[in-house]
C-alpha cells in the first residue's frame, strides 16, 4: 500500500465541529443551557437548525439520525413537540434569525400544514427581517408541486437534493432507487417556484460503484446546473449504524478505488467550471461560497461548508446540536427522551461541552485548515506552542500533501483529500476515540 493509501484509511473526524460530538458529556445540563440562552445579547444574530428524524424508508447507506415511519401519528406528535420546543425559547424572543436550516431525515415529511405552522411559530418568536438563508434538505422521491409551493410560500430559498449516484445498479445496492429524471423534475419544480439556489449531494465509495459510475453521476448532476455540489465519501460504520449491515462489504470499493472515484467525480465537476471548496464541496464561481473562500470567511458547521457567521446556533428536534459562545449542547437523540423532556416543559439537552480557551484556539486552527486548506500559526500563538503538532505533520509534508513554511501550513492540491488528517494533528481529544470515525478518504 502506498503511504497516501494508508493515510486514506485512517479513521478521523469530519471536523464539522471541534471538539467533535463524541466528546460531549453530561457536563452541560438543561439549566445551564437556559443560563446560556439568557445571556445571548439582544443584538445577537442567530442560526437555527431543525432536525426531523423520519423518512418513509431507510436507505442502506444512511448515517443520519432518522427512522422509517409509515403512519402520520408519530410525525404529527413530533411537529407538536417542535412547536413546544420553540415556545421554550422565550429568552430569545425578538432576536434576529439570519439562517434557518431544516434537516433530517426528510424534513418535508412534516407536510405542508405543519411546515406552515412551524414557520409561523418561528416568525412569532424571532425577527426574520434579516433572514439570509432558509434552506431545506429534500428527497426528490418525496416531492410534489403543492409541497414545493408551500416551501416557496414559507420563504425557503435554498434546497439540497440527495442524488448520491445516478446509476441503477448502485441505487439497487444502496436501497434507494431514484431515477435521475426524478431529480431533474424536482430541480425544475423548485426553480419554477422561485427556489433558485440548489445544492446536489453526490457520493463515492458506495457498494457496486465504479469510477465510471461516479464520473457519470457527476456529469448528470452538472447538467442540472446546481450552484453547489457536495461529494461525500460513504462511511461504512455498521457497528454504529446497524442497517448498514444490509450492504454487502464485498461490494464496497477498496481504498484505491475510493480515491479514484473521488478524483474522477471532482475532475468532472471542475471540468464543468465548478470550483473546489474545502474538503468536499464545489460551487459555481458566481456562488457566495467561492467569494467566502477567497476572502477567508468560509465556515464549517454541522451541515458542511457555509457562509453562516451567526453568533449562536440553536438546535431544535431530537439529536440536534446547538453552539453558543460558552460551548455546545445536544438534544436527546432518542425520540422517547426528547419527547418526555419537551412535553414536561424542559430543554431536552442531554449532553454538551463547555469550551476551554485551548478548545477555542484549536477549533479556529482546524476551521481555517478545513476551509482555507492553510493556516498561519502566528495568528494562533506561534510555532513554539505547536511544536509537537508540526512534527506530526512532517511526514505529510514529506509525501507532498502539505507544505510547512515557517508558521504557515498549506495543503497542496494533492493533499486536499487529506486535510482531515492535517486537522487531526491539532485535535487533543482524538487518540481515545479514533475507532468511532470514518476513513479519511
Ligand atoms: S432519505 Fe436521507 S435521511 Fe432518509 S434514510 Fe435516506 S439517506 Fe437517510
Amino acid at each position: 500500500m502506498t503511504p497516501s493509501l494508508a493515510l486514506a484509511e485512517r479513521n478521523v473526524p469530519r471536523y464539522t465541529s471541534y471538539p467533535t460530538a463524541p466528546h460531549f458529556s453530561a457536563a452541560v445540563s438543561p439549566e445551564r443551557y437556559g443560563e446560556w440562552l439568557a445571556a445571548v445579547p439582544p443584538e445577537a444574530r442567530l442560526s437555527l437548525y431543525i432536525h426531523v428524524p423520519f423518512c418513509t424508508e431507510l436507505c442502506h447507506y444512511c448515517g443520519c439520525n432518522t427512522r422509517a415511519v409509515r403512519k402520520r401519528a408519530p410525525i404529527d406528535d413530533y411537529a407538536e413537540l417542535l412547536i413546544k420546543e420553540i415556545a421554550l425559547l422565550a429568552n430569545l424572543s425578538g432576536r434576529k434569525l439570519t439562517h434557518l436550516h431544516w434537516g433530517g431525515g426528510t424534513p418535508s415529511i412534516l407536510g405542508p400544514e405543519w411546515l406552515e405552522t412551524i414557520a409561523a411559530s418561528l416568525a412569532s418568536r424571532f425577527d426574520l427581517s434579516e433572514l439570509k438563508e432558509h434552506a431545506i434538505e429534500l428527497d426528490p422521491r418525496q416531492l410534489d408541486k403543492p409541497l414545493v409551493r408551500t416551501l416557496a410560500a414559507i420563504g425557503v430559498n435554498r434546497a439540497s437534493l440527495g442524488m448520491q449516484d445516478a446509476n441503477p445498479h448502485v441505487q439497487q445496492a444502496i436501497g434507494r432507487v431514484q431515477p435521475f429524471e426524478l431529480v431533474e423534475r424536482a430541480a425544475g419544480w423548485l426553480r419554477e417556484a422561485g427556489i433558485a439556489n440548489l445544492n446536489l449531494d453526490l457520493m463515492y465509495g458506495l457498494p457496486e460503484q465504479t469510477t465510471r459510475d461516479a464520473a457519470r453521476s457527476a456529469e448528470l448532476a452538472v447538467s442540472l446546473k446546481p450552484q453547489r455540489l457536495a461529494l461525500f465519501g460513504y462511511a461504512h460504520v455498521p457497528w454504529f449504524k446497524s442497517h448498514q449491515r444490509l450492504i454487502d462489504e464485498a461490494s464496497l470499493p477498496g481504498p484505491s478505488e475510493r480515491l479514484e472515484q473521488a478524483q474522477a467525480a471532482a475532475e468532472t465537476l471542475i471540468s464543468f467550471g465548478y470550483q473546489a471548496i474545502g474538503l468536499d464541496h464545489f460551487a459555481l464561481p458566481s456562488d457566495e461560497l467561492c467569494a467566502a473562500t477567497r476572502e477567508h470567511r468560509l465556515h464549517r458547521n454541522f451541515q458542511g461548508y457555509t457562509t453562516d457567521d451567526a453568533d449562536a446556533l440553536i438546535g431544535l428536534g431530537a439529536s440536534s446540536i446547538g453552539k453558543l459562545p460558552q460551548g455546545f449542547v445536544q438534544n436527546a437523540p432518542d425520540l422517547g427522551g426528547y419527547s418526555r423532556s419537551v412535553a414536561a416543559g424542559r430543554f431536552p439537552i442531554v449532553k454538551g461541552l463547555i469550551l476551554s480557551d485551548d478548545d477555542r484556539l484549536r477549533a479556529a486552527i482546524i476551521e481555517r485548515l478545513m476551509c482555507d486548506l492553510a493556516v498561519d500559526l502566528d495568528a494562533f500563538g506561534g510555532t513554539a506552542r505547536f511544536a509537537a503538532e508540526i512534527e506530526t505533520l512532517e511526514p505529510l509534508a514529506g509525501q507532498g500533501l502539505l507544505q510547512i513554511d515557517g508558521a504557515r501550513i498549506t495543503m497542496t492540491e494533492q493533499g486536499r483529500p487529506y486535510v482531515r488528517i492535517a486537522a487531526a494533528a491539532f485535535d487533543t481529544y482524538l487518540a481515545a476515540s479514533q475507532k468511532k470515525h470514518s476513513v479519511a478518504v
